[in-house]
């Protein structure tokens, strides 16, 4: 069973093309200025079997991949593993998150988890080097790492990217780094 905080079925933010989003419940790192501390407690959110998962993924249409983040995947890197083999299997990609720097992920589930991944963005989040213009990170000192020929010659298009969803209840949700005029143009008096 995973610890799940939040799944979104189709993204375009979080790497190349519409994406099958998993955010994890669960992170040791303690990175300040975090924008996601309720992810943080391990405590059970959603518990979701892998075989839910691969079942929800493959009847979204539409997807080239999925993303792991949170959270901290790796705390939970067995069971992602699981599912990750599967995906692979299925002709998806995997675009996978992790604060850790690649040299401190010595367990074999940790490393298989890694080779699996077609993009893979590491390292903490570090409040002095934010910059809310970089693709898919956060801070300039996390790396972005291609790490499989599929995304090779893909071109990182630093940007501020956001994506806002509105539902038939009117509850908005905005994932990535909205800057404050985007917000203000949202707020209606
Ligand atoms: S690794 Fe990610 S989720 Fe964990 S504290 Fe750092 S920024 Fe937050």
């Amino acid at each position: 069973m995973l610890n799940i905080h939040d799944v979104e079925r189709t993204s375009t933010i979080y790497g190349p093309g519409n994406r099958y989003v998993i955010w994890v419940q669960g992170c040791t790192l303690g990175c300040v200025g975090c924008w996601n501390t309720n992810m943080w407690s391990a405590e059970e959110k959603s518990m979701i079997s892998v075989d839910f998962l691969l079942n929800d993924i493959q009847s979204t249409a539409d997807i080239e991949g999925i993303t792991l983040l949170g959270g901290e995947p790796m705390h939970q890197a067995m069971d992602l593993l699981r599912l990750c083999k599967t995906v692979k299997a299925m002709g998806l990609s995997i675009f996978l998150y992790t604060g850790f720097e690649l040299d401190e992920l010595k367990k074999q589930e940790e490393k298989e988890l890694l080779d699996l991944a077609d993009i893979i963005v590491c390292g903490r989040y570090d409040i002095q080097l934010r910059n809310t213009h970089l693709q898919w990170r956060g801070s300039s000192n996390q790396k972005v790492i291609f790490n499989t020929d599929r995304y090779a010659h893909y071109q990182l298009d630093d940007a501020n990217y956001c994506e806002v969803e509105i539902d038939e209840d009117g509850v908005i949700t905005i994932s990535g780094y909205p800057d404050k005029e985007l917000l203000n143009s949202m707020v209606k008096d």
